[in-house]
């Protein structure tokens, strides 16, 4: 019989009783010299890190990238330089509003963010399931979430504000229009869509550029639950996606997309119909059809949830030669702020855990902070310019020139066409799915108090197409303003 292995403190020593703590007799109060049972209860006090802000439920895998499609015209980034080449990768997806514990099946974005370990580092493509978003500058973010979270004294989900911000804010109706829409509720993260939503910028050995739209394709096929079987499965399983995805992977049913761009030209983003770089609105495949790069496999269940899903950081500025950002106002916020969550949230060394660290090697300057629990660079030099053969720069690896242009202000978009795009989305929905789009829109604002808010929001829905303006405002009970008509 094999014999267990001792149990030890974190330091290392075995511990005598790991079931009665150390009393003056048995009834007599617990001394504080057992220091096993006080560091016990000192470590669990401190096993959460930060849940993130936004996103904070999740659920994650292992898998690779595979090219196959020759994409080297257009960029000189190495994991795409051949077809058939492999990259690991780790892939996490998540809700966005709800907190760590809340339910998978409810009507939000997912999130779809890809780390891809190439041999010039780390590659992360940070998007959601939908190839807009609400909002298309950073500025406005922080206001946003707070009409996805909770009221500040009621601690409530509030339909007043969510409705007031979307009403106020018309760049939101595309996104809104895709959340109500059947999609809004993925049957599971395996059938759904992702997009980099984004423009990126990628870039070939010459220095010529052109700019970049990410879409994968479920090979799954795309499934939805309708509202109501979504909030059944919310109350009778919370984790329905998390168990999902671990027990596809674990029955070797490996999920898998076909990644595609769009590509446009550098000089069209000046004539395009749509500013190329307003996360509000999309390119239309027939103006930019899909090209083909590649297929992402997840076939491997992380080993622990909070080492792997936790701690994995990702960040749109985690960019690797070949691949560069574009104006977009948004990602430009982005740049910042996902980088500086993770500082805050797993700390200053996080790009250095298991699961973030590159799988090439980390040359650089960088020393000490909290928790530099690797050899920390040892003796080696450890600043620049030195004379002692330190890791030095690699000008081929500058990224590419770029004019810029404009008197530096506040200032918005110069396109304000909120509407056509939101349109085109409802006018390509079958009967059925118009009818349970508007039907999810309704049960969702019927809750609002305020009639200024719905017949706001009903005058967007209007110019967007007037038979969902009118059929939203007829199942409201109210009646499209005479100032938007
Ligand atoms: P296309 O007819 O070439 O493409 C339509 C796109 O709409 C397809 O990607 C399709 O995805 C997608 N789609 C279908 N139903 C829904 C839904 N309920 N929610 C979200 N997407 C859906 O037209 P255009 O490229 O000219 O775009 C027309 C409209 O389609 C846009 O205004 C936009 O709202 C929407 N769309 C456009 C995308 C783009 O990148 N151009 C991407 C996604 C949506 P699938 O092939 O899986 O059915």
């Amino acid at each position: 019989m094999t014999k267990n292995k001792k149990l030890t403190t974190s330091w290392g020593a075995p511990v005598g009783d790991n079931q009665n703590s150390m009393t003056a007799g048995s009834r007599g109060p617990t001394l504080i010299q057992d220091v096993h049972l006080l560091e016990k209860l000192a470590h669990f006090n401190r096993e959460r890190v930060p849940e993130r802000v936004v996103h904070a439920k999740g659920a994650g895998a292992h898998g690779y990238f595979e090219v196959t499609n020759d994409v080297t015209k257009y960029t000189k980034a190495k994991f795409l330089s051949d077809v058939g080449k492999r990259t690991p990768l780790f892939a996490r997806f998540s809700t966005v509003a709800g907190e760590n514990g809340s339910a998978d099946s409810v009507r939000d974005p997912r999130g779809f963010a890809v780390k891809f370990y190439t041999e010039d580092g780390n590659y992360d493509l940070v998007g959601n399931n939908t190839p807009v978003f609400f909002i298309r500058d950073a500025i406005k973010f922080p206001d946003f979430i707070h009409t996805q979270k909770r009221h500040p004294q009621t601690h409530l989900k509030n339909p007043n504000a969510v409705w007031d911000f979307w009403s106020l804010s018309p760049e939101s109706l595309h996104q809104v229009t895709i959340l109500m829409s059947d999609r809004g509720i993925p049957a599971t993260y395996r059938h759904m869509h992702g997009f980099g939503s984004h423009t990126f910028k990628w870039v070939n050995e010459d220095g010529d550029g052109v700019w970049v739209k990410y879409h994968f394709k479920t090979e799954q096929g795309i499934k939805n639950l309708t509202e109501e079987v979504g909030t059944r499965i919310a109350g009778e399983n919370p984790d329905y996606h998390t168990e999902d995805l671990f027990n596809a992977i674990e029955n070797g049913d490996f999920p898998a997309w076909k990644v595609y761009v769009q590509i446009m030209p550098l000089e069209d983003a000046n004539t395009y119909r749509f500013d190329p770089f307003d996360v509000t609105k999309t390119w239309s495949q027939k103006d930019y059809p899909l090209v083909e790069v590649g297929r992402m496999v997840l076939d491997k269940n992380p080993e622990n949830y909070f080492a792997e899903v936790e701690q994995a950081t990702f960040s749109p500025g985690t960019l690797v030669p070949g691949i560069d950002v574009s104006p977009d106002k948004m990602l430009q916020g982005r740049l910042f702020a996902y980088a500086d969550a993770h500082r805050y949230r797993v700390g200053a060394n996080h790009n250095a855990l298991p699961i973030n660290r590159p799988k090439n090697e980390v040359n650089n300057y960088q020393r000490d902070g909290q928790m530099r629990f690797d050899h920390n660079g040892g003796g080696s030099t450890y600043y620049e310019p030195n004379s002692l053969n330190g890791p030095s720069e690699s000008s081929e690896d500058k990224q590419a020139a770029f004019p810029v242009s404009g008197v530096a202000e506040s200032v918005s978009y110069d396109h304000n066409d909120h509407y056509t795009q939101a349109g085109d989305l409802y006018r390509l929905l079958s009967k059925d799915e118009r009818e349970r789009l508007v039907k999810n829109i309704v049960g969702a604002m019927e809750p609002v108090e305020s009639e200024e808010i719905k017949l706001r929001q009903i005058g967007h829905f209007y110019k967007a197409d007037p038979e969902y303006g009118t059929r939203i405002a007829d199942s409201l009970g109210l009646k499209v303003p005479e100032e938007v008509k």
